[in-house]
């Protein structure tokens, strides 16, 4: 069998921060050669779909929002489905998760809400963890995109949307549910939009905690490539082992295209 698409992460795959990992516009060339679908699914719910789509255009690369799917518009997704009217909300969380969130028919209010949903918020204060944990103590459903507790930055690691949730978990005592990566959720997402099952998908990501145990979980063939977040040590004595691992996505695509994009099992 062949694979018929592909679920990429984003940063530590395709580009660090803003420097693009390879020629970018060559590897999607190739995949077009193919036929071979493609999305994008990622944990960073700061940004909007399009605002991705900008992004990988200054690489040369021309994509539809429809084929990005944030921890935001994963978590719009799953509210929409237990909210299917829509309707006010407690947010934490950034443009990209607030824009997002009026697409699907919810917008912010601070008391008599549906429910609390967070992303993460680089600006979070006190005060809005305190909203939120009161909420949730007199009885709001408390979600939050992802559960990444830190991310890299050039700085080195910095917090990440989880260590916001963990903070309103410890007050509260209520565990938030998290539908981004590594959940089987946000990967069903991607491949609603691809049309595609499980065992025609190769998911590549940098991560073993998110890209390839979600991978996993949801019964795809997964890649790690090593230009990001996990080590060779890393992975060594990890327990969540990927189908492939390559050094870049350069290796990657150059090794399927060479094997007529045959899964390998
Ligand atoms: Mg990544």
């Amino acid at each position: 069998m062949k694979f018929k698409s592909i679920i990429f992460d984003m940063d530590g795959v395709l580009w660090k921060d803003q420097t693009p990992l390879t020629n970018l516009k060559n590897i999607f060339k190739k995949l077009d050669a193919a036929s071979i679908e493609y999305a994008f699914a990622t944990n960073n719910s700061t940004k909007t779909p399009v605002e991705y789509q900008k992004k990988i255009a200054l690489f040369g690369v021309q994509i539809s929002p429809e084929q990005v799917i944030t921890s935001g518009t994963n978590l719009a997704s799953l509210l929409k489905e237990n909210y299917p009217t829509g309707g006010p909300l407690y947010i934490i969380g950034e443009n990209g998760l607030v824009d997002i969130l009026k697409d699907y028919g919810f917008y912010y209010e601070e008391s008599s809400v549906l429910a609390v949903a967070g992303g993460l918020d680089r600006s979070v204060t006190y005060e809005q963890l305190k909203k939120a944990t009161i909420l949730i103590n007199n009885g709001s459903p408390f979600y939050f995109t992802n559960p990444d507790p830190s991310y890299p930055s050039p700085e080195g690691n910095i917090p990440g949307a989880g260590a916001i949730k963990i903070a309103i978990e410890a007050a509260t005592g209520v565990k938030a549910i998290t539908p981004g990566k590594p959940e089987a959720f946000m990967f069903l997402n991607a491949l609603k939009y691809l049309k595609s099952t499980p065992q025609e998908t190769l998911v590549i990501g940098d991560r073993l905690d998110t890209d390839i145990l979600g991978g996993v979980r949801t019964g795809c063939k997964t890649a790690l490539v090593l230009t990001g977040v996990t080590t060779s040590i890393d992975l060594e004595v990890s327990e969540i082992q990927p189908d492939y691992v390559f050094q870049n996505i350069d290796e990657l695509i150059t090794t399927l295209e060479d094997s007529d994009w045959e899964i390998i099992t």
